[in-house]
């Protein structure tokens, strides 16, 4: 019922805004550029409607999508939009500050998300934990007759980044279902899996080595943690879109309950990266230190030093996996 309500706004609004967090991974891209282009192609035939779409900035990667390159950081002087709509985003504070600002004078307000953390925090909060992705979420929100390849192909790279290539618990009967109907609108399914999701740069497998090389295992093996300092960063310099791969290697690291990854943004600054295997909800320890995500996912950032972090952090593991023996 709401959603109906919400493409009545859209019909009517003269100008629509989306944005995605800050970092952006291949389902905010994804979705956020699903959007942006399906609203364009479909509500926008005489170009009439001002449509805007805010992200950070794009992974070079995923610049084949159809509009990549429109994304904007920031608009002056500031648009009242008549409906600003945030995508992945489990609260307000994960999208850059001028797009919250947009967010805060805009008349109507969405989410589209699947953050089992989200804060409701829009008028209207289109949320599915229980889905893969935004992608898929989104995908239940369109006319499935009027999606085109372009919009496809970012559906399908939303999908596959967030399921890690359809082999997290998340992926459903229906995220198979909805990428099976993608195929057949065209998009290239191994270009996709293996030049935007497997293919790294010699630099991010050094990287990547360095990180596995230095990981520690703690609790006779059911944590893994690895640290990269700022210092290292600087080195090879690489930031956080090259580091992505390295939480999924650790986790399947054999006997880990769970994997953190620490980066460290400022000096006793670190951004954590959690995944579990399934005993352990990370969600609930991201959010106790101000983050959030999902049971097998989540992040936040903390400050001290590395060794109080990990402590920190181990704590509220090992205070969950207590309870399970
Ligand atoms: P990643 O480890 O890939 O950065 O993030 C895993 C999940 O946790 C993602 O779904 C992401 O949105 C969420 N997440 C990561 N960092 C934060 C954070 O600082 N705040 C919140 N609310 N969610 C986060
Ligand atoms: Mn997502």
């Amino acid at each position: 019922m709401k959603n109906e309500l919400v493409w009545e706004k859209i019909k009517m609004a003269s100008s629509i805004g989306i944005a995605g967090h800050i970092n952006p991974d291949g389902d905010c891209v994804g979705s956020c550029l699903a959007l942006y282009n399906y609203l364009q192609e479909n509500f926008n035939e005489d170009g009439k409607k001002q449509i805007d779409v805010y992200l950070e900035s794009c992974p070079k990667e995923f610049l084949f999508l159809k509009n990549a390159t429109a994304l904007k950081q920031t608009c002056a002087p500031l648009i009242h939009y008549d409906i600003f709509i945030v995508l992945d985003s489990g609260s307000i504070d994960r999208i850059e500050k001028q797009a919250q600002e947009l967010f805060y004078t805009a008349i109507t307000t969405v989410t589209i998300d699947h953050h089992i953390s989200n804060t409701s925090f829009a008028k209207v909060n289109i949320v599915d934990p229980k889905a893969s992705s935004t992608c898929e979420v989104l995908y239940g929100l369109l006319d499935s007759k009027k999606i085109s390849k372009e919009v496809a192909e970012c559906i399908y790279l939303g999908i596959v980044h967030d399921t890690g290539v359809f082999k997290h618990s998340c992926t459903t009967e229906q995220t198979m279902i909805i990428a099976g109907h993608l195929l057949t609108l065209g998009v290239n399914s191994a270009k996709i899996i293996d030049e935007t999701f497997y293919q790294k740069t010699y630099v991010q497998n050094q990287v990547l080595g360095r990180c596995l090389l230095e990981s520690i295992l703690v609790m006779n093996g059911k944590i893994i943690v690895s640290t990269i300092s700022k210092r290292i960063q600087e080195f090879y310099k690489v930031g956080a879109e090259d580091l992505s791969g390295v939480i999924d290697q650790l986790r399947v690291t054999q006997g880990v309950e769970v994997a953190i990854f620490l980066r460290e943004e400022n000096v006793q600054e670190y951004k954590v990266s959690m995944r579990s295997n399934g005993v352990v909800d990370v969600s609930k320890i991201a959010m106790f230190f101000g983050g959030g995500g999902h049971i097998k996912a989540a992040g936040c950032t903390m400050y001290g030093s590395v060794y109080d972090v990990i402590n920190n952090l181990t704590a509220g593991i090992e205070h969950q996996l207590g309870k399970e023996v």
